[in-house]
């Protein structure tokens, strides 16, 4: 039983994809990884980032994967970290508009996903990607509250950040993504929406665990 689960960047989804993961003993993708690997590599080979014929021509000749500690590797190099910095996130966001790239990816996450059960985070999963999905989540937060998030985490990593700065970053980045032609952004008609803005990360894996069962419980 696959599940999905979409929302805006910094809503948490992958962590609690991965909770999740660890409880239902599933595999856990991040799909905004491998766009961010996309967007990493373009970048150390100097090809521009609305090149959409180059960078499908780099995909061909790209290998991405997972282990199950969340480790991203990228041509076989641990990416985890390089991939997660502000300018990669907006990067990211800019290879993720082209359609041809998408198409790549979708069909790269399909294959991952064929006869395997998994939770599956990103932004087009219950639209485009696991279509089928039984379970589709749609996880939400204010932008204020997400951008509280990450100064948050900055902190624990010793990075000081400005919370107005972070906040600014991620609604250009949710305008990008809810306002691109290729598969927007946007809520399956069958998702569920939560929006996590006052709730711990504890409290919407309990939600989701109750609405799975329910789910079974239905089957
Ligand atoms: O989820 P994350 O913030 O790591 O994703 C990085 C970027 O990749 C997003 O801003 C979005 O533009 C893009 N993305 C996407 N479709 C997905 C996952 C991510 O367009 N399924």
């Amino acid at each position: 039983m696959n599940i999905a689960i979409d929302g805006p960047s910094g809503a948490g989804k992958s962590s609690i994809a991965k909770l999740l993961a660890k409880k239902l003993n599933y595999v856990h993708l991040d799909t905004g990884s491998m766009y961010r690997c996309v967007a990493y590599k373009a970048i150390q080979n100097k090809i521009s980032l609305d090149d959409e014929e180059l960078i499908c021509q780099m995909i061909d000749n790209t290998k991405i994967s997972f282990d199950s500690e969340g480790n991203v590797y990228l041509d076989d190099e641990d990416v985890k970290n390089k991939i997660r910095t502000n300018d990669i996130s907006l990067a990211a966001s800019n290879v993720s508009k082209l359609p041809r790239v998408r198409e790549k990816l979708v069909s790269l996450q399909q294959n991952m996903a064929k006869n395997i059960s998994v939770i599956m985070d990103g932004r087009d999963i219950g639209t485009v990607v696991l279509k089928d999905a039984p379970i589709k989540i749609f996880l939400t937060a204010t932008s204020l509250e997400r951008a509280k998030r990450r100064y948050k985490q900055n902190l624990e990593n010793g990075i000081i950040s400005d919370i107005e700065q972070l906040q600014k970053e991620i609604d250009q980045r949710d305008y990008q993504d809810t306002h691109r032609k290729a598969s927007p952004l946007k809520k399956a008609e069958d998702a569920i929406e939560i929006d996590s803005s006052t709730m711990t990360i504890d409290e919407v894996v309990e939600t989701i665990l109750k609405i799975i069962k329910q789910k079974e419980k239905c089957a």
